[in-house]
Protein backbone atom coordinates (compact mmCIF):
# COMPACT_ATOMS: atom_id res chain seq x y z
CA UNK A 1 0.00 0.00 0.00
CA UNK A 2 1.65 3.50 -0.63
CA UNK A 3 1.13 6.22 1.55
CA UNK A 4 -1.29 7.93 -0.10
CA UNK A 5 -4.06 4.94 0.00
CA UNK A 6 -3.36 4.37 3.21
CA UNK A 7 -4.07 8.14 3.75
CA UNK A 8 -7.40 7.88 1.98
CA UNK A 9 -8.18 5.20 3.79
CA UNK A 10 -7.52 6.99 6.94
CA UNK A 11 -9.43 9.73 6.18
CA UNK A 12 -12.50 7.60 5.25
CA UNK A 13 -12.37 5.94 8.70
CA UNK A 14 -14.05 6.33 11.68
CA UNK A 15 -13.32 9.38 13.91
CA UNK A 16 -11.86 7.25 16.49
CA UNK A 17 -9.63 5.30 14.28
CA UNK A 18 -8.80 8.61 12.57
CA UNK A 19 -7.99 10.68 16.29
CA UNK A 20 -5.08 7.31 17.17
CA UNK A 21 -3.70 7.66 13.59
CA UNK A 22 -3.80 10.51 11.54
CA UNK A 23 -0.65 12.30 11.86
CA UNK A 24 0.81 9.80 14.04
CA UNK A 25 3.23 7.86 11.55
CA UNK A 26 6.04 6.09 13.22
CA UNK A 27 9.34 8.20 13.66
CA UNK A 28 11.13 7.12 10.81
CA UNK A 29 14.31 6.66 12.19
CA UNK A 30 13.47 5.17 15.83
CA UNK A 31 10.02 3.74 14.83
CA UNK A 32 8.95 4.83 18.15
CA UNK A 33 5.17 4.39 17.83
CA UNK A 34 4.60 7.98 19.65
CA UNK A 35 5.17 11.12 18.41
CA UNK A 36 8.23 12.19 20.07
CA UNK A 37 8.36 15.71 21.85
CA UNK A 38 10.67 17.74 19.84
CA UNK A 39 12.01 20.14 22.61
CA UNK A 40 14.07 22.11 20.16
CA UNK A 41 13.89 25.24 19.17
CA UNK A 42 15.90 25.09 16.10
CA UNK A 43 17.12 22.65 13.20
CA UNK A 44 20.11 22.23 11.40
CA UNK A 45 20.02 23.06 8.10
CA UNK A 46 22.04 21.06 5.25
CA UNK A 47 23.74 24.36 3.91
CA UNK A 48 21.51 27.05 3.50
CA UNK A 49 18.45 26.77 3.16
CA UNK A 50 18.78 22.76 3.56
CA UNK A 51 15.63 22.22 5.43
CA UNK A 52 14.67 18.53 6.60
CA UNK A 53 11.07 18.21 6.39
CA UNK A 54 10.77 21.90 6.10
CA UNK A 55 11.70 23.07 9.71
CA UNK A 56 13.83 25.93 10.62
CA UNK A 57 12.69 27.51 13.60
CA UNK A 58 9.97 26.18 16.19
CA UNK A 59 8.00 29.13 16.43
CA UNK A 60 7.25 28.31 12.85
CA UNK A 61 6.82 25.26 12.74
CA UNK A 62 7.85 22.08 15.25
CA UNK A 63 6.92 17.93 14.18
CA UNK A 64 5.31 17.50 17.61
CA UNK A 65 2.42 20.68 16.54
CA UNK A 66 2.41 19.45 13.15
CA UNK A 67 1.38 16.16 14.44
CA UNK A 68 -1.67 17.70 16.65
CA UNK A 69 -2.62 19.72 13.57
CA UNK A 70 -2.52 16.61 11.15
CA UNK A 71 -4.23 14.93 13.88
CA UNK A 72 -6.80 17.23 14.97
CA UNK A 73 -8.01 18.04 11.01
CA UNK A 74 -8.58 14.46 10.72
CA UNK A 75 -10.71 14.23 13.73
CA UNK A 76 -12.79 16.70 12.39
CA UNK A 77 -12.65 16.27 8.76
CA UNK A 78 -11.48 19.14 7.87
CA UNK A 79 -8.20 20.94 5.89
CA UNK A 80 -6.71 22.39 8.93
CA UNK A 81 -5.77 22.77 12.05
CA UNK A 82 -3.54 25.09 14.04
CA UNK A 83 -3.00 25.12 17.60
CA UNK A 84 -1.96 27.28 20.03
CA UNK A 85 -1.01 28.23 23.33
CA UNK A 86 -4.38 28.68 24.99
CA UNK A 87 -7.92 28.86 23.67
CA UNK A 88 -8.12 32.78 23.66
CA UNK A 89 -4.76 32.93 21.64
CA UNK A 90 -5.99 30.80 19.06
CA UNK A 91 -9.52 33.07 18.64
CA UNK A 92 -7.40 36.32 19.23
CA UNK A 93 -5.36 35.12 15.88
CA UNK A 94 -8.15 33.98 13.74
CA UNK A 95 -9.89 37.16 14.52
CA UNK A 96 -6.82 39.74 14.03
CA UNK A 97 -5.90 37.70 11.26
CA UNK A 98 -9.04 38.82 8.99
CA UNK A 99 -10.56 41.61 10.25
CA UNK A 100 -10.07 45.47 10.33
CA UNK A 101 -10.65 48.11 12.61
CA UNK A 102 -13.81 49.30 11.12
CA UNK A 103 -15.42 45.57 10.83
CA UNK A 104 -18.10 44.63 12.96
CA UNK A 105 -18.70 41.08 14.89
CA UNK A 106 -22.16 39.49 16.08
CA UNK A 107 -21.97 38.13 19.25
CA UNK A 108 -24.25 35.53 21.34
CA UNK A 109 -25.21 36.56 24.45
CA UNK A 110 -23.99 33.80 26.44
CA UNK A 111 -20.75 32.84 25.37
CA UNK A 112 -17.32 32.03 27.85
CA UNK A 113 -16.76 35.38 29.70
CA UNK A 114 -12.75 35.29 28.71
CA UNK A 115 -14.00 35.86 24.72
CA UNK A 116 -16.18 38.80 25.68
CA UNK A 117 -13.34 40.12 27.75
CA UNK A 118 -10.93 39.91 24.62
CA UNK A 119 -13.67 40.98 22.14
CA UNK A 120 -15.19 44.06 24.15
CA UNK A 121 -11.73 45.08 26.06
CA UNK A 122 -9.25 44.60 23.22
CA UNK A 123 -11.05 44.55 19.98
CA UNK A 124 -13.49 47.12 20.59
CA UNK A 125 -10.84 49.70 21.68
CA UNK A 126 -9.20 48.47 18.48
CA UNK A 127 -11.79 49.49 16.03
CA UNK A 128 -13.94 46.43 15.92
CA UNK A 129 -17.40 47.00 16.14
CA UNK A 130 -19.02 44.76 18.74
CA UNK A 131 -23.13 43.76 19.09
CA UNK A 132 -24.53 41.12 21.50
CA UNK A 133 -27.84 39.31 20.33
CA UNK A 134 -29.73 36.49 21.58
CA UNK A 135 -28.42 33.89 19.38
CA UNK A 136 -30.20 30.84 19.64
CA UNK A 137 -33.28 33.40 17.91
CA UNK A 138 -32.52 32.99 14.14
CA UNK A 139 -34.94 35.87 12.86
CA UNK A 140 -33.27 38.33 15.51
CA UNK A 141 -30.15 37.47 14.14
CA UNK A 142 -31.33 37.19 10.39
CA UNK A 143 -32.50 41.25 11.51
CA UNK A 144 -29.50 42.28 13.23
CA UNK A 145 -27.31 40.57 9.78
CA UNK A 146 -29.85 43.00 7.87
CA UNK A 147 -29.35 46.04 9.63
CA UNK A 148 -25.97 46.28 9.46
CA UNK A 149 -22.27 44.49 7.55
CA UNK A 150 -20.92 41.96 9.66
CA UNK A 151 -17.84 39.95 8.97
CA UNK A 152 -18.38 37.33 11.48
CA UNK A 153 -21.22 35.78 13.24
CA UNK A 154 -20.01 34.25 16.68
CA UNK A 155 -21.42 31.18 17.87
CA UNK A 156 -21.36 28.97 21.01
CA UNK A 157 -23.35 26.08 21.04
CA UNK A 158 -23.59 24.49 23.63
CA UNK A 159 -22.72 28.15 25.65
CA UNK A 160 -21.30 28.81 28.38
CA UNK A 161 -22.70 28.77 31.23
CA UNK A 162 -26.55 28.59 29.96
CA UNK A 163 -25.49 26.00 27.56
CA UNK A 164 -27.87 27.27 24.98
CA UNK A 165 -28.30 25.54 21.74
CA UNK A 166 -27.90 27.53 18.71
CA UNK A 167 -28.73 25.72 15.50
CA UNK A 168 -25.75 26.28 13.90
CA UNK A 169 -27.14 25.63 9.83
CA UNK A 170 -30.15 28.14 10.23
CA UNK A 171 -27.46 30.72 11.86
CA UNK A 172 -24.93 29.87 9.02
CA UNK A 173 -27.56 30.31 6.32
CA UNK A 174 -28.67 33.54 7.57
CA UNK A 175 -25.01 34.67 7.94
CA UNK A 176 -23.96 33.75 4.79
CA UNK A 177 -26.96 35.09 2.78
CA UNK A 178 -25.71 38.38 4.29
CA UNK A 179 -22.02 37.71 3.51
CA UNK A 180 -20.69 37.47 6.93
CA UNK A 181 -18.89 34.33 8.05
CA UNK A 182 -19.78 32.10 11.08
CA UNK A 183 -17.25 30.96 13.54
CA UNK A 184 -18.28 27.87 16.00
CA UNK A 185 -16.65 27.84 19.77
CA UNK A 186 -17.01 24.24 19.97
CA UNK A 187 -15.12 23.01 23.15
CA UNK A 188 -18.21 22.34 24.84
CA UNK A 189 -19.62 19.59 22.64
CA UNK A 190 -15.76 18.68 21.27
CA UNK A 191 -15.68 16.79 17.83
CA UNK A 192 -17.19 14.18 18.81
CA UNK A 193 -20.16 15.25 19.47
CA UNK A 194 -20.97 18.22 16.89
CA UNK A 195 -19.61 18.84 13.75
CA UNK A 196 -19.92 22.82 12.79
CA UNK A 197 -18.32 22.71 9.31
CA UNK A 198 -19.91 20.36 7.91
CA UNK A 199 -23.32 22.24 9.18
CA UNK A 200 -22.17 25.49 7.53
CA UNK A 201 -19.69 27.04 9.69
CA UNK A 202 -16.87 28.49 8.25
CA UNK A 203 -13.93 28.30 11.23
CA UNK A 204 -14.23 26.56 14.57
CA UNK A 205 -11.89 26.95 17.50
CA UNK A 206 -11.39 25.08 20.71
CA UNK A 207 -10.27 25.59 24.15
CA UNK A 208 -7.99 22.22 24.09
CA UNK A 209 -7.43 22.84 26.99
CA UNK A 210 -10.85 20.91 27.77
CA UNK A 211 -12.29 18.10 26.42
CA UNK A 212 -9.29 17.50 24.35
CA UNK A 213 -6.68 17.84 26.28
CA UNK A 214 -9.16 15.90 28.74
CA UNK A 215 -6.82 15.69 31.73
CA UNK A 216 -6.62 19.35 33.36
CA UNK A 217 -2.32 19.54 32.50
CA UNK A 218 -2.08 21.63 29.33
CA UNK A 219 -3.37 25.05 28.20
CA UNK A 220 -4.08 25.09 24.46
CA UNK A 221 -6.22 26.05 22.08
CA UNK A 222 -7.27 25.87 17.62
CA UNK A 223 -8.46 26.75 14.79
CA UNK A 224 -9.76 24.27 12.87
CA UNK A 225 -11.33 25.40 9.10
CA UNK A 226 -11.31 24.62 5.49
CA UNK A 227 -10.95 27.70 3.84
CA UNK A 228 -6.93 27.94 2.26
CA UNK A 229 -6.85 31.67 2.40
CA UNK A 230 -7.89 32.05 5.66
CA UNK A 231 -5.99 29.69 7.37
CA UNK A 232 -2.80 31.24 5.21
CA UNK A 233 -3.82 34.45 7.08
CA UNK A 234 -3.66 32.61 10.62
CA UNK A 235 -0.64 30.82 9.83
CA UNK A 236 1.26 34.47 8.97
CA UNK A 237 0.19 35.73 12.28
CA UNK A 238 0.56 32.68 14.57
CA UNK A 239 4.34 33.00 13.00
CA UNK A 240 4.55 36.82 13.29
CA UNK A 241 2.64 37.11 16.57
CA UNK A 242 4.46 33.90 18.52
CA UNK A 243 1.13 32.26 20.24
CA UNK A 244 2.65 28.54 19.91
CA UNK A 245 2.22 25.76 22.23
CA UNK A 246 5.29 24.03 23.31
CA UNK A 247 5.97 20.64 22.16
CA UNK A 248 5.07 19.09 25.29
CA UNK A 249 2.14 21.11 25.19
CA UNK A 250 1.27 19.20 21.45
CA UNK A 251 2.22 16.19 22.78
CA UNK A 252 -0.25 16.11 26.09
CA UNK A 253 -3.13 17.33 23.23
CA UNK A 254 -2.11 14.22 20.99
CA UNK A 255 -2.40 11.82 24.00
CA UNK A 256 -5.40 13.39 24.96
CA UNK A 257 -7.39 13.59 21.43
CA UNK A 258 -6.76 10.09 21.50
CA UNK A 259 -9.11 8.83 24.04
CA UNK A 260 -11.41 11.67 22.97
CA UNK A 261 -14.32 9.74 22.03
CA UNK A 262 -14.60 7.14 25.12
CA UNK A 263 -14.22 9.78 27.36
CA UNK A 264 -16.53 12.29 25.66
CA UNK A 265 -19.21 9.40 25.46
CA UNK A 266 -18.32 8.56 29.26
CA UNK A 267 -19.07 12.43 30.85
CA UNK A 268 -22.07 12.31 28.17
CA UNK A 269 -23.74 9.39 30.09
CA UNK A 270 -22.95 10.61 33.82
CA UNK A 271 -23.97 14.13 33.02
CA UNK A 272 -27.22 12.64 31.63
CA UNK A 273 -28.14 10.74 34.58
CA UNK A 274 -26.86 13.16 36.97
CA UNK A 275 -29.31 15.97 35.18
CA UNK A 276 -31.85 13.79 35.63
CA UNK A 277 -31.57 12.89 39.40
CA UNK A 278 -31.09 16.63 40.20
CA UNK A 279 -34.12 17.32 37.86
CA UNK A 280 -36.30 15.50 40.76
CA UNK A 281 -34.55 17.47 43.39
CA UNK A 282 -36.26 20.56 44.87
CA UNK A 283 -33.62 22.12 45.65
CA UNK A 284 -32.92 23.10 42.01
CA UNK A 285 -35.30 25.37 40.51
CA UNK A 286 -34.00 24.94 37.03
CA UNK A 287 -31.73 22.34 35.83
CA UNK A 288 -29.61 23.33 32.31
CA UNK A 289 -29.02 20.58 30.23
CA UNK A 290 -29.49 20.11 26.35
CA UNK A 291 -29.73 16.21 27.15
CA UNK A 292 -33.63 16.74 29.27
CA UNK A 293 -36.46 17.42 27.62
CA UNK A 294 -37.62 20.64 29.64
CA UNK A 295 -34.26 21.81 27.91
CA UNK A 296 -35.15 24.53 25.49
CA UNK A 297 -33.06 23.64 22.55
CA UNK A 298 -33.15 20.27 23.09
CA UNK A 299 -34.76 19.17 19.51
CA UNK A 300 -32.20 21.23 18.06
CA UNK A 301 -29.42 19.63 20.03
CA UNK A 302 -31.06 16.00 19.78
CA UNK A 303 -30.88 16.67 15.56
CA UNK A 304 -27.48 18.48 15.94
CA UNK A 305 -25.17 16.53 18.33
CA UNK A 306 -24.49 13.23 17.64
CA UNK A 307 -24.32 10.46 20.54
CA UNK A 308 -24.65 12.31 23.89
CA UNK A 309 -25.19 15.76 24.51
CA UNK A 310 -21.97 16.73 26.46
CA UNK A 311 -20.69 16.50 30.45
CA UNK A 312 -21.79 20.35 30.83
CA UNK A 313 -24.63 20.59 33.39
CA UNK A 314 -25.57 24.07 34.84
CA UNK A 315 -28.21 24.53 37.87
CA UNK A 316 -29.63 27.30 39.66
CA UNK A 317 -29.90 27.02 43.36
CA UNK A 318 -34.08 27.78 44.37
CA UNK A 319 -31.61 29.29 47.96
CA UNK A 320 -30.57 31.81 45.86
CA UNK A 321 -27.17 32.86 45.70
CA UNK A 322 -25.97 31.78 49.47
CA UNK A 323 -27.21 28.29 48.49
CA UNK A 324 -24.96 28.16 45.25
CA UNK A 325 -22.21 29.10 47.72
CA UNK A 326 -22.77 26.86 49.73
CA UNK A 327 -23.17 24.11 47.72
CA UNK A 328 -20.22 24.35 45.85
CA UNK A 329 -18.22 24.32 48.90
CA UNK A 330 -20.30 21.00 50.13
CA UNK A 331 -19.54 18.95 47.46
CA UNK A 332 -16.29 16.37 47.68
CA UNK A 333 -15.47 14.53 44.72
CA UNK A 334 -16.72 17.29 42.50
CA UNK A 335 -13.35 19.83 43.53
CA UNK A 336 -14.09 23.70 43.87
CA UNK A 337 -12.06 25.04 40.65
CA UNK A 338 -12.41 27.05 37.11
CA UNK A 339 -12.59 25.01 34.11
CA UNK A 340 -13.76 21.98 32.56
CA UNK A 341 -13.33 18.71 30.22
CA UNK A 342 -11.07 16.99 32.45
CA UNK A 343 -11.73 13.52 33.75
CA UNK A 344 -12.31 14.59 37.17
CA UNK A 345 -15.46 16.04 38.35
CA UNK A 346 -15.46 20.11 38.51
CA UNK A 347 -17.64 22.49 40.12
CA UNK A 348 -18.14 26.52 40.44
CA UNK A 349 -19.90 29.56 40.78
CA UNK A 350 -19.66 31.15 37.23
CA UNK A 351 -21.19 34.62 38.48
CA UNK A 352 -18.07 34.93 40.99
CA UNK A 353 -15.71 32.47 38.96
CA UNK A 354 -15.38 31.69 35.04
CA UNK A 355 -18.14 34.50 34.26
CA UNK A 356 -17.17 37.58 37.28
CA UNK A 357 -15.74 39.59 34.21
CA UNK A 358 -19.55 40.11 32.42
CA UNK A 359 -20.70 41.03 35.72
CA UNK A 360 -22.80 44.24 34.84
CA UNK A 361 -22.80 43.42 31.04
CA UNK A 362 -25.70 41.77 29.08
CA UNK A 363 -23.83 38.76 29.61
CA UNK A 364 -24.18 38.80 33.29
CA UNK A 365 -25.24 35.44 34.88
CA UNK A 366 -27.80 34.65 37.32
CA UNK A 367 -26.03 34.69 40.78
CA UNK A 368 -27.76 31.57 41.99
CA UNK A 369 -26.28 29.71 39.22
CA UNK A 370 -23.44 26.74 39.91
CA UNK A 371 -21.81 25.05 36.31
CA UNK A 372 -21.06 21.17 36.96
CA UNK A 373 -17.86 19.28 34.65
CA UNK A 374 -19.10 16.36 35.32
CA UNK A 375 -16.15 13.98 34.92
CA UNK A 376 -15.97 10.28 33.96
CA UNK A 377 -16.21 8.87 37.81
CA UNK A 378 -18.61 6.46 38.76
CA UNK A 379 -21.88 8.55 38.58
CA UNK A 380 -23.24 6.92 41.56
CA UNK A 381 -20.07 8.17 43.29
CA UNK A 382 -21.18 11.63 41.64
CA UNK A 383 -24.87 12.04 42.69
CA UNK A 384 -24.02 10.56 46.30
CA UNK A 385 -21.61 13.29 46.74
CA UNK A 386 -23.77 15.90 45.59
CA UNK A 387 -26.99 14.37 47.56
CA UNK A 388 -24.75 15.03 50.59
CA UNK A 389 -23.61 18.59 49.43
CA UNK A 390 -27.28 19.22 49.51
CA UNK A 391 -27.83 17.92 52.97
CA UNK A 392 -25.44 20.20 53.95
CA UNK A 393 -27.09 23.45 52.46
C1 LIG B 1 -11.93 27.92 28.27
C2 LIG B 1 -12.68 28.40 27.09
C3 LIG B 1 -12.10 29.29 26.18
C4 LIG B 1 -10.72 29.88 26.38
O1 LIG B 1 -9.73 28.92 26.30
P1 LIG B 1 -8.32 29.02 27.09
O2 LIG B 1 -7.64 27.76 26.70
O3 LIG B 1 -8.64 29.11 28.54
O4 LIG B 1 -7.65 30.26 26.59
C5 LIG B 1 -12.83 29.65 25.07
N1 LIG B 1 -14.08 29.17 24.87
C6 LIG B 1 -14.68 28.33 25.74
C7 LIG B 1 -16.05 27.84 25.46
C8 LIG B 1 -14.00 27.91 26.87
O5 LIG B 1 -14.60 27.09 27.74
Amino acid sequence: MTIATNQAALNASALATRAIHAGQEPDPITGAVVTPIYMTSTFKQDGVGGLRGGYDYSRSANPTRNSFDAQLAAVEGANYALSFASGLAAIDVLLRATLQPGDNILLGNDVYGGTYRLLSKVFVPWGIGLDVVDITDVPAVAAALAAKDYRYVWVETPSNPLLNITDIAAVAAAAHAHGAKVVVDNTFASPVLQHPLADGADAVVYSTTKYIGGHSDVVGGAVVLNDKETRDAVAFLQNSAGAVPSPFDSWLDIRGLKTLELRVRQHSRNAMNIAQWMESRPEFERVWYPGLESHPGHEIAARQMRGGFGGMISVQLAGGFEAAKRFVGAAEIFTLAESLGGVESLIEHPGAMTHASVSGTTLEVPANLVRLSVGIEEADDLIADLDQALRRL
